[in-house]
């Protein structure tokens, strides 16, 4: 079991890869949330024009039921993509390494854009036979970038998009742009107060 943690940009990429490097030519499935509707996704595409199965669900024990019980059997690999979005990760990934024999492969966010933990993502690093840590390039200066940061105001943890929402940072360009943010709304919050 491979876990890749990457920053929004460049974990498609990574699982794109894994993927091309890992399984062909055996029998491959591609697992993302259905939360992320940015894209109508029934299949992924690699770079290099490879075609994946992708299958859009909400919980990772429904999927099984959803590809049907053969069609599971016959899965070599299993990919699933923004993996922070799935409660039930750990459970799934233990059972199909350990039960079932399948290699999963899994891309998503370790922390949200507060850097704190995101979704379940850390607690299945035990379980992995390896950990890569990916980092994207800073928009701001080109550096590699760690961290990502919110474009918006919104707050709550989980707010899905690309680069419209979110752009990958170093650490001085995510210290410096979440004091902007931080007296941005302590201005707004003052106004609001005030008026
Ligand atoms: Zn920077």
């Amino acid at each position: 079991m491979q876990l890749k943690q990457g920053v929004v940009d460049v974990e498609e990429d990574a699982m794109y890869s894994a993927l091309v490097l890992t399984c062909q030519p055996r029998s491959v499935a591609v697992i993302k949330s259905n939360k992320d509707t940015r894209y109508g996704l029934q299949s992924i595409v690699t770079h290099d024009g490879e075609k994946f199965p992708c299958w859009p669900i909400a919980d990772l024990s429904s999927f099984s039921q959803e590809i049907g019980h053969d069609a599971y059997e016959k899965l070599n690999v299993i990919g699933i993509d923004e993996a922070q979005f799935f409660h039930d990760l750990y459970d799934f990934c233990r059972k199909a390494a350990d039960c079932d024999g399948k290699t999963v492969i899994v891309a998503g966010l370790d922390g949200d854009y507060l850097r704190r933990r995101f979704g379940s993502v850390l607690d299945i690093i035990p379980l992995a036979d390896s950990v890569t840590k990916l980092t994207a390039r800073c928009e701001l200066c080109g550096k590699r970038a760690f961290f990502t940061l919110r474009r918006t105001e919104e707050r709550q943890t989980e707010l899905i998009g690309g680069a419209d929402l979110y752009m990958p940072v170093c650490r001085k360009h995510y210290v410096s742009g979440q004091v902007v943010r931080e007296a941005t709304s302590a201005f707004e919050y003052r106004k609001v107060q005030s008026g």
